[in-house]
């Protein structure tokens, strides 16, 4: 008997294992990439270096943070690795960056709601031709200025959670309404959702969803999603398709929580030790 094929699948340990792409002996770091991350804002540098900080756990060869003038010393002095581009503006997002040297693109963790910052981020994707994720106040801004949303490229990838999500299509009564009107959305933008809360589920633009098992309520904290922000920067700058690095990224992300629970409980778990957590988390499924 053939079964009924539904659109509906659970990611498994296995599945992310043979998507994970090994070294060669004569790799250099141009093999996987430079990335761009245009996040941060005045008082809130911490995403910024979050997701900069995570993403350099997730096997990036090189790694450009633009964010304010007024973050430059801070990130660069939490986060050594990454390379750090002042924006023109002293304290947000204002002015869109040339992309020519770059493979990958993310844009949001802490960019804020200024109006210079949302139409800096409309222009940004204007000139965008390399894969794209729109997290946090990257996803907000649609929500005041829904003419741009034609503007997002396709094959973007979105991160919002529920009420990011929500911000965009309108309030749901439940979660299969927010699942349908999400299929909708990544159907109508041809773009791959990563709808996250306690189940994430990967949206793509033919309509398969991909539910993730990993991750657990202490990941309930500020900073996590922007932590996987940068996990996705990364896998998208070595090359991964946009499906394969939202799978991978978000089964990483909350299997790096999981193991940042044992460490130090669901109360006292921090974004930053999901980053801690990273390493054995990558160990563990390569
Ligand atoms: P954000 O709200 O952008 O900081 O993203 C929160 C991140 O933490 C997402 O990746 C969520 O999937 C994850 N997260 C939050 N709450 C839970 C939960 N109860 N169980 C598993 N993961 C969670
Ligand atoms: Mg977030």
């Amino acid at each position: 008997i053939e079964e009924a094929s539904t659109p509906y699948f659970i990611t498994e340990a296995n599945e992310i294992r043979q998507l994970i792409k090994p070294r060669s002996r004569f790799a250099h770091k141009g093999n996987f990439g430079h990335g761009l991350l245009i996040a941060g804002s005045y008082g809130m540098a911490g995403a910024s270096i979050l997701a900069a900080r995570a993403c350099l756990r997730s096997g990036i060869g090189l790694l450009t943070v633009h964010t304010p003038v007024r973050n430059h010393d801070i990130v660069q002095t939490s986060v050594p690795e990454a390379m750090v581009q002042n924006d023109v503006h002293e304290l947000y997002f204002a002015e869109p960056v040339d992309l020519d040297n770059f493979q990958a693109l993310a844009i949001g963790p802490g960019i804020g709601q200024e109006e210079e910052t949302a139409l800096a981020t409309f222009d940004q994707l204007k000139e965008c031709f390399i894969p794209l994720v729109l997290d946090a106040d990257a996803l907000n801004v649609f929500s005041t200025h829904r003419n741009y949303l034609n503007r997002i490229p396709k094959r973007t990838i979105l991160t919002p959670h529920i009420g990011e999500l929500e911000r965009i299509i309108g309030r749901c009564n439940n979660s299969f309404e927010r699942l349908t009107k999400a299929k909708e959305l990544s159907a109508y933008l041809q773009c791959y959702i990563v709808l996250k809360g306690a189940h994430t589920v990967v949206i793509t633009p033919e309509g398969n969803c991909y539910f993730n098992q990993t991750g657990n309520p202490g990941m309930a904290t500020g900073g996590s999603g922007d932590v996987l922000t940068g996990i996705i920067l990364a896998l998208l700058s070595q090359g991964y398709s946009q499906e394969n690095a939202c799978r991978i990224a978000v089964y990483v992300h909350g299997l790096a929580g999981d193991i940042a629970r044992n460490r130090v409980g669901e109360i006292s778990l921090t974004a930053g030790d999901i980053i801690e957590a990273l390493p054995e988390a990558w160990k563990n499924i390569t």
